[in-house]
């Protein structure tokens, strides 16, 4: 018989898209919801996409089994799907960064840097942003990573950007194959007490820009950021793409 896991209440933890919670006789594991909550920069607007939790979960928990999959040298924090909008995830340190890869230039990066928008870059450009609110999340670089203790050496910031490009060359040919360009994403990390890279959060349309490759419709979360309409028809069809050619 499949074991029942027990969610621990209250959660330990509200985010803006994301509820953690701890796992009954399970020290080593969370809980992860997928709420239908969105937000945008830094929280300034907020609302929420009809049925987002559920399309998040089956889609972030999709690619995190493919990663698993993969030939790559890191593992994802995925254990079990236990529901719609639940999953069962290893839990671990996480490391305080937002890592991005872009491989088109279009958000932050073109007001920041003379990049046309829609511009193809000839190899994926890597960032990463240290994750906290009250700093308004700013691009940092490695020494200052590891200055602020966010990452423990120069070796752990080189795993992490060999990880990001073969996560990116994963999934840019899986979106190919379903006719998606994967413009640029977001990705997280944290470590196992052994120190273990692991990639945590998720990978969605809230953190992936998403273009439909005939038409360029847009397939992520710029449709609310941008006000575009549809945002739940968006998810919905990356979703069926994801979920059900995988
Ligand atoms: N992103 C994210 N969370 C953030 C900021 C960015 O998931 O807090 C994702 C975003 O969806 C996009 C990529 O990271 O896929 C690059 O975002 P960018 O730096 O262009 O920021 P934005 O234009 O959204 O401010």
């Amino acid at each position: 018989m499949s074991e029942v896991y027990e969610k621990v209440l209250p959660h330990i933890y509200d985010g803006k898209a994301n509820r953690l919670y701890e796992v009954k006789d399970h020290p080593d594991l969370l809980i992860i919801e997928r709420k239908d909550d969105v937000t945008a920069g830094n929280g300034a607007k907020h609302g929420t996409i009809q049925d987002k939790g559920f399309y998040n979960n089956k889609i972030s928990n999709c690619l995190f089994q493919m990663l698993d999959n993969a030939d790559i040298n890191v593992a994802t924090h995925f254990v079990q799907e236990i529901s719609d909008r639940e999953t069962l995830i290893q839990k671990v340190e996480p490391i305080k960064l937002e890592v991005v890869v872009r491989n088109i230039a279009t958000g932050s990066i073109c007001k920041r840097l003379p990049f046309a928008d829609g511009e193809e870059f000839k190899n994926p450009v890597f960032e990463i942003y240290y994750k906290d609110d009250a700093w308004g999340d700013p691009l940092v670089n490695d020494v200052e990573a590891i200055e602020l203790g966010v990452l423990h050496n120069v070796d752990e910031y080189e795993d992490i950007f060999v990880a990001a490009c073969e996560i990116n060359a994963v999934l840019k040919e899986f979106f190919q194959s379903i006719g998606i360009i994967l413009v640029d994403f977001k990705i997280e990390f944290g470590r196992t007490a052994q120190g273990c890279l692991v990639v945590i959060d998720e990978i969605s349309p809230d953190t992936c820009r998403l273009w439909d490759a005939e038409t360029r419709k847009k397939l992520d979360k710029d449709r609310f950021r941008q006000d575009l309409g549809d945002e739940a028809g968006a998810y919905r069809e990356v979703y069926r793409r994801v979920c059900e050619q995988k």
